[in-house]
């Protein structure tokens, strides 16, 4: 295999269509993708090779994780048979095989020049191209900057103290000496225990006469079982190989699979273990960390795993105390990425390994001779230093990127990395990143991602030459849509609790966000196409083709909301609105029978109260701390004909424990067997009754509030009405979580959210007419929005929601409350839909405003002897989503 080196002067003051950064997977794809669409294309490299990662990192132990049949190139379907993979995890050496090979089988390497790393790329407007510099001291210039630099390219600088006074030999995992190491002898030091460490330190241990790591977090690893290709894998992608990577686009993590909707806690315990047995011992990265649905977002349900992994490692290694010190703690499951491995553990049990445990005895500095702990003086031959990399960003901004106006990108990033879809940033036109941060990257099989973003970068460049478009820029309007996306996303999974590289926590001084994009390979790549097909939603383009821009936000929903339609949707489950009433109402009990149950509560109790025709059950509710607490009557949602007790049983027990309060849910009588007003009748007297009763039932009298969803909502703002009109009973505030307050299905947000979005416009309707007469429906009983006078109603709490068709229904009246002088709030919940906030760990996206919805139940009852603040309204649009 001829390396070429291509000295500088045949660079210089060329013109490219494409310059591509970077010869590993990425690069090379794109080089061969571009080519074949005909544009004029070079790859620089800083490696006098190809191979990127895997030329790189060639210490001992190296392999990859991902199986290798699902790493590896999809695009050349002769490859599929023409490589046949010797082990399930490919070593360092196999892997750059295959991408020597790949390169000489496409002839790439004739316009990659080696041995040349790119300084600065600067953009120039006057003629919208880029002057892209090297290291060589040569300038060229191209239309299209492409960095496919690498996720985990550029090696960490190691921040510990005196760490080039060592006078032995150091060694850097990610910068292996091409000739290989040997230790006999050696007195030697590892220094890290990620995936490097973890691969690398049996192999180390194998020839070194004492082998001391010096752990700071230890890790999650178990056995990879590495072997042959498994049988039964290898002929599931032999017998349809296309099917396969088809399959593989559309998963989770770019590795088909099953999606489990299986919680970790609606199994025994006994189930649970076996499953994780079963997980561990397929030696498959991905098996334990997708055994239950909610590992990546339960502390709870992740720490059964936590407790799991702790167990194996105390069970194979001898010395209690190694033990301990190498078991885990403090991060969850998976918030870093957990390792595979051959012989880790097995390995402390050696007498010449020992294990320094950093978190007891830092390291104090590096010496001439070794290093020396807060305690210890160790003398060593040799230092290994596998300290990770500088991940994501890193690469990127180590070149002087500068966009429009001379911006600088580092400058940009300063806070964070902003970017529409990881493939772009707003400011640096023609400028595209090859698993850039904000895409699935780290989180996914690269090499599927890397595959898509190629083919969409040429897809983009080549609709461009179409439509002789010659720049391309996504909007601000996008970028930021994008980065608030991205957010949501991780922040309702357990990811950004961790210090972890995904987080840019083991650089010091990198900002801490959360950097790849936790939505999904499959659903990435849909929004990807969504975007074109929407017309480059969110870009920009400009040419002589003329100027077009379709600007806008992609994927407003919560991450978790829009997986929740997507089984539904797959369900395909009858509209509501088509079922009779009683087929509606045991749909909806089935649809309820299998969710989470919501937090422990105190006690809960079934009862009746007196209503005006009759006894109306109730259930009370009272939270686990020392009573009396203040009382919420509460009212479910179902328009007024569906739901029950049972209906909003989590979302009570949620209300009783962050609100701190006896919670008394009543059934009030349903239509269409009892038209208006019976339940606002009911619901008046059910307030009546306990305000009377409030001491029996665990609370302080005069220290009362409504609260309702839905329909609910519409009986709790109604009751507040009656009890004004009425002089009592004495209501201390109310919570309207997206209510029904009038008739009219004109509104915009009907117009907008009226389908789709699990309440309907028509099952709105279907709910109108069993409810109400048309004239009936006018009045404040059933229209609380259309009531002459709102004055003198209690303070109020607003929930709406953005994709709810009742959404401006109930900021106009948070709106009509405060003009009326009550103190209103109107709380706006980004991306949610109707049914999101009594969703109790199902939407755990809308967790943030339920925490809202019990400190405003809280501030009531603490203002409940006071007048209050009156006549304002504060609004808070966004409500974001939090674990
Ligand atoms: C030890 C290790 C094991 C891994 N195992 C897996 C695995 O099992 N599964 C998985 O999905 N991912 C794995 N990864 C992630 C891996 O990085 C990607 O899978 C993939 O190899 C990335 O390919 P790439 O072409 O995007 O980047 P890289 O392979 O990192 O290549 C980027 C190239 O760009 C060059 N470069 C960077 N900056 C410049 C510059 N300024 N000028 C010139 N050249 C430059 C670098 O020299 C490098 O060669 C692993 C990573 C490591 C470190």
């Amino acid at each position: 295999m001829a390396t070429q080196h291509v000295r500088a002067s045949e660079l210089a003051g060329r013109d490219f269509d494409v310059v591509v950064v970077g010869a590993g997977f990425a690069g090379l794809y794109m080089l061969h993708r571009l080519r074949s669409f005909g544009f004029a294309t070079v790859v620089i490299e800083s490696a006098d090779d190809v191979g990127g990662t895997w030329y790189w990192n060639r210490y001992p132990g190296a392999r990859c994780d991902i199986e290798s049949i699902d790493y590896s190139y999809s695009f050349d379907s002769e490859l599929e048979t023409e490589w046949q993979w010797s082990e399930r995890y490919a070593t360092q050496p196999e892997i750059l095989r295959y991408l020597g090979h790949v390169a000489d089988k496409h002839d790439l390497r004739r316009d990659i020049r080696f041995s040349t790393r790119v300084e600065s790329a600067t953009w120039d407007d006057a003629s919208s191209r880029w002057h892209v510099r090297t290291d060589r001291g040569d300038e060229l210039r191209c239309r299209f900057y492409v960095m496919a630099t690498g996720c985990l390219s550029l090696p960490k600088t190691p921040d510990i103290p005196g760490f080039d006074r060592f006078r032995g030999e150091t060694y850097f995992t990610g910068r292996w000496p091409h000739e290989g190491v040997d230790f006999s002898g050696q007195r030697v030091a590892v220094i890290g225990t990620g995936s490097s460490g973890i691969q690398s330190i049996p192999l180390i241990a194998q020839q070194a006469a004492e082998l001391t790591v010096f752990q700071r977090t230890p890790n999650y690893s178990r056995p990879a079982y590495n072997g042959p290709v498994p049988a039964a894998k290898k002929a599931t992608f032999d017998a349809d190989p296309a099917a396969y990577r088809a399959a593989a686009r559309l998963s989770l993590a770019g590795v088909p699979r099953e999606r489990t909707l299986v919680r970790t806690f609606s199994v025994s315990a006994e189930e649970r273990l076996a499953k994780f047995e079963e997980a561990y011992a397929s030696g498959d990265l991905l098996a334990l960390s997708t055994t239950f649905a909610d590992l990546g977002a339960d502390r709870a349900a992740n720490e059964t795993v936590c407790e799991f992994m702790r167990d194996k490692v105390r069970s194979i290694v001898r010395d209690p105390a190694t033990a301990e010190a190498l078991c885990p703690q403090g991060h969850f499951y998976g918030t870093k990425r957990p390792c595979i491995d051959t012989n880790y553990y097995e390995t402390f049990n050696l007498s010449h390994v020992r294990l320094v445990d950093l978190r007891k005895e830092p390291i104090r500095t590096i010496t001439e001779t070794g290093i020396d702990t807060a305690t210890r003086s160790f003398a060593f031959d040799a230092i290994v230093f596998a300290t990770g990399f500088d991940a994501m960003t890193g690469p990127i901004v180590a070149v002087d990127v500068r966009g429009r106006n001379g911006e600088s990108l580092a400058k940009k990033w300063a806070e964070g990395p902003k970017t529409y879809l990881g493939l772009m940033t707003a400011g640096f036109p023609n400028f595209f990143m090859i698993t850039g941060p904000g895409s699935p990257s780290v989180l996914s099989n690269m090499v599927v991602s890397i595959e898509q973003h190629v083919d969409w970068v040429t897809a983009c460049l080549d609709h461009m030459r179409t439509e002789r478009l010659d720049v391309v820029e996504p909007t601000p309007v996008a970028e930021a849509g994008w980065l608030q996306h991205v957010n949501d996303c991780a922040d309702i999974t357990l990811y950004p609790t961790a210090n972890s590289w995904y987080m840019g926590a083991n650089v010091p001084g990198k900002p801490r966000v959360f950097l790849p994009y936790v939505g999904g390979v499959d659903r990435y790549r849909k929004t990807c196409d969504e975007v074109v097909n929407r017309g480059y939603l969110g870009f920009t383009f400009d040419g002589p083709g003329g100027g077009r821009c379709t600007d806008g936000v992609v994927n407003r929903l919560q991450l978790d909301v829009w997986t929740m339609l997507d089984l539904m949707q797959e369900l395909g489950l009858p509209p509501i609105e088509t079922l009779s009433v009683d087929h509606a109402r045991a749909f909806s009990t089935m649809l309820a029978s299998d969710r989470p149950p919501g937090p422990e509560v105190g006690d809960i109790v079934d009862g009746e109260l007196p209503g005006p025709a009759g006894p109306l059950p109730y259930r009370r509710y009272r939270p686990p701390t020392r009573g009396p607490h203040p009382i919420v009557v509460y009212f479910h949602g179902g328009g007024w004909v569906l739901g029950g007790l049972d209906s909003d049983d989590p979302f009570c027990r949620d209300l009783c424990v962050k609100a701190n309060a006896v919670v008394v849910s009543v059934n009030y009588r349903h239509a269409p067997e009892a038209r208006f007003p019976a339940a606002a009748d009911d619901g008046f007297a059910a307030v009546r009754w306990v305000a009377a009763n409030a001491e029996t039932l665990g609370g302080v009298p005069g220290r009362l509030a409504v609260c309702g969803w839905s329909a609910g909502g519409n009986i709790a703002a109604v009751v507040c009405q009656m009890a004004r009109d009425a002089g009592g009973p004495r209501i201390a505030g109310q919570v309207l979580v997206t209510p029904v307050t009038d008739q009219d299905l004109t509104r915009a947000s009907y117009v907008a959210n009226g389908e789709g979005y699990v309440l309907t416009t028509a099952l709105m309707r279907w709910f109108w007419d069993h409810y109400a007469d048309p004239a009936d429906r006018l009045q404040p009983k059933a229209s609380p929005l259309r009531a002459k006078d709102l004055s003198g109603l209690p303070p109020a709490l607003v929930v709406t929601c953005e994709f709810d068709p009742l959404r401006d229904e109930g900021a106009a009246y948070a709106e009509a409350l405060a003009r009326a002088g009550v103190d209103a709030r109107h709380l706006g919940c980004r991306g949610q839909i109707h049914t999101s906030v009594p969703a109790v760990d199902v939407i755990r996206s809308a967790a943030s405003a339920r925490e809202e919805i019990g400190a405003a139940l809280r501030g009531f009852f603490d203002a409940a002897g006071g007048q209050g603040q009156r006549g304002t309204m504060r609004a808070t649009d966004e409500a974001s989503p939090s674990t």
